[in-house]
This record gives structure tokens, sequence and C-alpha cells, in this order.
């Protein structure tokens, strides 16, 4: 699809509403029309001869190209300012492809102390089964981030703010280490979205996210996406999701340019109702303790302002009484829903330690800091006053 010329030059808003559209090619429709195929027709054998030669662009069949899929892939790639950009059915989907596609046996990757739960598990079975080997490291200190470096090390993987804590990592710093040492540096920017952090212009190779969450915006859909150089992503494109096969759906896509759409002013509304919730929740006598990137007590505060254009959606907090006091909590919220998840329009609340990071012994929950008594909030964008009044009244009973 050929791109409309300026598009560059657009605001965020402006690109996610109108980037990578040729409403010539989609009959003049306005909202982008699903194209609900597996196959498509050829006018001519010669003509399919060229398309299978790779010699003419035009759609051979949906696992290897969808026009719906193919305009988000645009709009993400205008986004993150990438070349190209790859849809997949779950954000584990984007992870995975991105990872098996780059890396061999015998490699090794890096990764930050925390990581999304079945991102550390692919990465275990990776070291089990294919001699693909990680470690965790805290990136933040250069010296042990030096030290967990070898010779095999092929790739950088972090997340940035880490989940449940929100602890940042610099990506200026952790990029610098990683160009001296030749290594493809991939960042989950799911909790950020590409409007509140673009980890491109810092330097990263490659960044992936579950589109399930802020960019989708509305619950009602599993999908991922990862965006990077054309040589980069053509390789993942040409063996893991060609031949592993975890593609959108074309109605999927559809949802996602529909929840880009609204992208800027979702996330504005996330960020100042989250700030609100945040301050309210830190004033409260049966709260111990608030970690936000947008509270000046937050260690990283500075950090945040540098890196991220905006604080998000996501809060953690602690309240006094541990585990018990934090079920209790849970079971007399009303408003906020009780569910994992996050990026949701609407406010959802849930307990790291017996859900989300269950998994994980609890010695190593410890360490990731990861208490009894931590909280999970993805503020959404309700009436601030509600999700306050429904804080406070369930507090009342921790
Ligand atoms: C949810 C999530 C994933 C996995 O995405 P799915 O769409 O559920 O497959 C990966 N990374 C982060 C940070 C997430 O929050």
């Amino acid at each position: 699809m050929k791109k409309v010329t300026g598009e560059q030059k657009w605001g965020f808003s402006t690109r996610a509403i109108h980037a990578g559209v040729d409403y010539k090619q989609m009959n003049g429709s306005l909202a982008t029309p699903i194209f609900q195929t597996s196959t498509f027709v050829f006018p001519s054998a010669e003509e399919g001869r060229e398309r299978f030669a790779g010699n003419s662009d035009g759609y051979i069949y949906s696992r290897l190209g969808n026009p719906t899929v193919r305009v988000l892939e645009e709009k993400i790639a205008m986004l993150e300012g990438t070349e190209k950009a790859l849809a997949f059915a779950s954000g584990m989907g984007a992870v995975a492809s991105v990872l098996l596609a780059i890396l061999r046996a015998g490699d090794h990757v890096v990764c930050s102390k925390g990581l999304y739960g079945c991102t550390y598990s692919l990465f275990q079975w990776l070291q089990e089964r294919f001699g693909i080997e990680f470690t965790l490291c805290n990136m933040n200190d250069e010296e042990e981030f030096r030290r967990a470096i070898r010779p095999e090390t092929r790739c950088l993987y972090l997340e940035t703010p880490i989940n449940p804590t929100l602890e940042l990592i610099d990506l200026k710093q952790a990029v610098n280490v990683a160009r001296k040492n030749d290594l493809i540096v991939i960042v989950d920017n799911t909790f950020m979205s590409p409007y509140l952090q673009r980890p491109i212009e810092w330097g990263a190779d490659i960044v992936v996210h579950s589109a399930t969450k802020f960019i989708g915006g509305h619950g009602d859909v599993v999908a991922g996406l990862a965006a990077g150089p054309r040589k980069l992503l053509e390789t993942v494109q040409m063996t893991t999701l060609k031949d592993l096969g975890p593609v959108l759906s074309p109605m999927d896509a559809y949802l996602l340019i529909r929840g880009l759409k609204t992208l800027g002013a979702r996330m504005d509304r996330h960020c100042s109702n989250a700030l609100e919730v945040a301050r309210f929740l830190e004033a409260h006598p049966k709260v111990e303790s608030v970690c936000y990137p947008g509270l000046p007590s937050f260690p990283q505060h500075e950090l945040a302002k540098r890196q991220m254009e905006g604080f998000g959606g996501l809060i953690s907090f602690e309240v006094g009484g541990g585990y018990e006091a934090a079920l209790r909590l849970l079971n007399h919220v009303s408003l906020c829903k009780l569910a994992v998840s996050l990026g949701d329009v609407d406010t959802l609340i849930q307990h790291p330690a017996s859900m989300t990071h269950a998994v994980v012994p609890p010695e190593a929950r410890r360490q990731m800091g990861i208490t009894d008594g931590l909280i999970r909030l993805s503020v959404g964008i309700e009436d601030v006053e509600d999700i306050l009044a429904d804080l406070e009244e369930a507090l009342a009973f921790v």
C-alpha cells in the first residue's frame, strides 16, 4: 500500500487516526474494511508466479499478509518510528516469534530482572530444551550489567517499567552498554504504549507489545505487535510468523485499528486519573506505600520525567496487614473490577502474590519486591471521583 505523503510530519494522534490508509484501495471506506478472507484470487497465472517469486507485492494467502492487518502494521511502524511492523495473535506470539527468529542454540540473552510471567517461562524452556541461555540482571547497575554480558550474548531483552513494582530501566544507559557489545536491544513497551514511551528514539532496535492492553484498550481482543528495522522484521516474517503461524485475524486487526484512533485521548485520561488515585492512596492511613512514577516520592521520578512522556495508568501499593488485608480489600471493591490484564478503559485490580506472580517461588517474589500486601491497580478512564469513592469504601474493611 502506498504511503500518503506528509504522514511522517503529523502529530501522534493524527498519525494514529490517519496513517497507513489508502482510501482509494478501500473504495473510499472511512472505516478500514475487514478483509475476512483466507486466500486471494490471482488475475493470471503469470501474476500468481510473480507474487510467489516476490516480484509483485500483491496478496497471496492471509498467513502471509492481509490488507486489514497491513493497515495496522503500517500505523504501528509510523507510531513507534520504525521501518516495519508485524502483527501477531497475542503479545506472547510477538515475543516468542521475535526471539526465535533472532536466536539460535548456544546464544545468550541478558534480561531485565523483572519479566512478564510467560516471558520468563519462555526463557526457561528455551534454556532447558533449546540451549539458549539467559541471565536476569539489574541493568541500572552498570557493573552487574557488564558482568552479565558474555562473548555469546546476542541480545538484551527488557521491560520498563517492570511489572508490578514499576521500577524503571534507564534506556539510554542500557542501549549504550548494548552498542559497545553489538547486542540487539528488544524492549517490551506494553506498559507505556508508543504514546508515552518510544524506545526506538533511545536507540533500541525492536519494540514488542501486548496489544491486548492499552493499544486495544477495551478488553475485547488478544493481540501482539513488533516494530523494528526492515531487515530484522523481514526475518521474523519469513521464519517464525510464516512457519509457526501466530498471525492476527483481520477482525482483531480491525478492533486494534479502532482502538488506536483513541489511544492518545485515552492515555491522557489514564495518566491524569492515575496521578489523582496515587495521591489519594499516598495520603490514606491504611496504605503503607505507593509506587507510581508520577509521584515525587517515586525513587526514579526524575528518570520517568526524562524517558517517558507521561507516567501511565498503573499503580502498585501496599496495604498494612499483608496477605489477608489485601484479599479483604479486593473482596470489597465494586466499581474496580477484580481481574488481571491492564490498560482497559475499565479500572482493574489484582493481587500479584496470589494471582499473576503466584507461580514465582516466595523467595524470588520477595527479591522482585512483590510483598504479600502488594496490590496492582490499572486505573481506567471512568470519572475519577467514582474510582476514589470505591477505593475509600473498600479500604474501610482493611
Ligand atoms: C500481557 C503482557 C504480555 C503478554 O501478552 P498477551 O497478549 O497476553 O499474550 C507480555 N508482556 C507484558 C508486559 C504484558 O503485560
